[in-house]
C-alpha cells in the first residue's frame, strides 16, 4: 500500500459517505473479503480481492447538493446520512480533486452573479445541484448545473468567468429540475459549451458518456473488472453473447473483438443512444444494443427458442429478476458472467442459478469503493452437463 491510513475527515461521522476511512485500507479489505467469502461460501470460495495501490479521491463522478445557511451564505457538498441537511465542504478523500475544486469555485461565484441556492421547502431559488464527470485518461470534464428553473441569469458571463478560473472544463450543460423530488437530474436540458458529453478510455476502446448515463465511478478499478469479466468468460470467436444491464456498452464493446455477436440491452434511453455511438465510433460492427427493459426483452427471446452461449449480467443494487433469470437457463448458455455491486442480492440470485443447473466455478471481488463498505464482485457460473 503506498499510502498510509492517516486520513481524518471533519465531518465523517454526519456524512457517513466513507465509514470505513479509519480503518487501514488493508484491513478494509479484509473485511471485504471475510464478508463475502462467508456469504457466498455455500456456492464456492472467492478468489483474493484486488484492491487499489492509491484508494483515494478515485470517484469520478462528484455531486455537490447546494443551499444556504442561516446567513444566507451559500453552501455546497453532501446530505448528512439520512437527511437532506447539506453539510458544507470543500473537498473529499474519495472525490475527483479537480471536480471538488470547481464545486467549490461555481459556490464562490454565486453571490457576485446574484444567484442564489435553491430552496427545498418553498421551491424557490436556482442553484440545486452540481454534477461533475471527469474521464480518467482523455482528462475531459462535464460539468452539469442542475437548476430549479430554465431562466439563468448572467448565463454568458457566469460560463465565461467559471471556465477561465477552470480551463479544463470541456463541456457545461444546464438540467432544469423543477419538481419536489429527491432525484437529481430531471428532464430537460441544454448545453452550454462544448459537445454535451465526455469521452473516456477504457480497455482500448472510446466511450462518449452524457450526464444521465451510467458510467463505472471507479475507472481504474474499472479496466481491472472488465478484464476479469472477459478472463472468466474464456471467450471464442463461434460464440454468441448477450449483455444484459449494458449502459453505454462497455462490456459490450470490450468483448466484441472476441466473439461473433454480441447484443446489449439497456433500459435507460440516454445510455443506449450512447452505447450506438460507441459502436459507431470503435468501428465495431457485430454487436447490438436494445433499448428494453432486460427481464422483458430476455423473455421474448427464450420464448422464441433463441439461445446463446455467454450472457454478461451487471444488474444494480437490486439484483436480477426471476424473468430474467429464468430466460437465461432456458437460452441454455454454457457461462454466466454476473457482476454485482450488491453482494446480498448476488447470494440471492446465485441461489436461483445453482437450483437451475449452474455451478459457481469463479468469484473474485474489485474494490471499486474504498473507504466504504461496497465492493464489487465478478462470478463466473457454468452450466453443470447432465447426462
Ligand atoms: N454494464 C454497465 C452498466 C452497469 S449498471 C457498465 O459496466 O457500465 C446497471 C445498468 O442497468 C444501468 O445502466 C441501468 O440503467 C440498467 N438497468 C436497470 N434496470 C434495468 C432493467 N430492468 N433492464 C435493463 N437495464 C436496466
Amino acid at each position: 500500500m503506498s499510502e498510509s491510513n492517516k486520513k481524518i475527515c471533519p465531518v465523517q461521522k454526519k456524512c457517513g459517505g466513507c465509514k470505513l476511512l479509519p480503518i487501514p485500507y488493508s484491513e478494509q479489505l479484509q473485511k471485504k473479503q471475510k464478508r463475502v467469502s462467508s456469504l457466498l461460501s455455500k456456492y464456492g470460495r472467492v478468489e483474493k480481492i484486488i484492491g487499489m495501490d492509491n484508494p483515494y479521491y478515485y470517484r469520478n463522478k462528484v455531486h455537490a447538493a447546494f443551499d444556504h445557511d442561516r446567513k444566507g451564505n451559500a453552501i455546497s457538498g453532501i446530505y448528512e446520512e439520512g437527511s437532506h441537511r447539506v453539510i458544507n465542504i470543500d473537498s473529499c478523500y474519495l472525490e475527483n480533486q479537480k471536480a471538488d475544486d470547481i464545486i467549490v469555485t461555481i459556490r464562490s461565484l454565486l453571490k457576485s452573479f446574484k444567484l442564489k441556492t435553491y430552496d427545498e421547502d418553498t421551491g424557490y431559488g436556482f442553484l440545486r445541484h452540481v454534477l461533475i464527470r471527469t474521464a480518467h485518461s482523455t482528462g475531459q470534464i462535464m460539468v452539469v448545473l442542475v437548476t430549479g428553473t430554465p431562466i439563468f441569469p448572467s448565463k454568458n458571463n457566469f460560463i465565461k468567468v467559471l471556465r477561465s478560473k477552470h480551463p479544463e472544463i470541456t463541456t457545461i450543460v444546464q438540467n432544469i429540475n423543477d419538481k419536489r423530488t429527491s432525484m437529481i437530474l430531471g428532464e430537460r436540458q441544454q448545453v452550454l459549451y462544448g459537445r454535451g458529453y465526455i469521452e473516456d478510455i477504457l480497455c482500448g476502446k472510446k466511450f462518449r458518456i452524457s450526464p444521465k448515463s451510467f458510467y463505472q465511478v471507479n475507472s481504474v478499478q474499472t479496466e481491472i473488472l472488465y478484464n476479469k469479466a472477459v478472463e472468466f468468460a474464456d471467450l471464442n470467436e463461434s460464440e454468441e453473447v448477450i449483455d444484459a444491464y449494458c449502459g453505454i456498452g462497455t462490456i459490450s464493446l470490450v468483448v466484441a473483438e472476441h466473439v461473433k455477436s454480441v447484443i446489449g440491452v439497456e433500459l435507460n434511453d440516454d445510455a443506449v443512444k450512447d452505447a450506438i455511438i460507441n459502436k459507431k465510433q470503435n468501428s465495431v460492427g457485430n454487436v447490438k444494443f436494445i433499448n428494453a427493459d432486460a427481464g422483458k426483452f430476455m423473455s421474448g427471446l427464450a420464448e422464441e427458442g433463441n439461445r446463446c452461449n455467454v450472457v454478461f449480467m451487471d444488474p444494480p443494487r437490486s439484483g436480477s429478476t426471476v424473468e430474467f433469470m429464468d430466460s437465461v437457463v432456458s437460452m441454455k448458455p454454457d457461462k454466466v458472467v454476473y457482476i454485482s455491486c450488491e453482494p446480498e442480492t448476488l447470494a440471492r440470485d446465485l441461489g436461483y442459478f445453482t437450483k437451475h443447473g449452474y455451478k459457481m466455478d469463479r468469484a473474485v471481488l474489485v474494490d471499486m469503493f474504498p473507504m466504504t463498505e461496497n465492493v464489487e464482485c465478478v462470478v463466473l457460473l457454468s452450466k453443470l452437463h447432465t447426462k
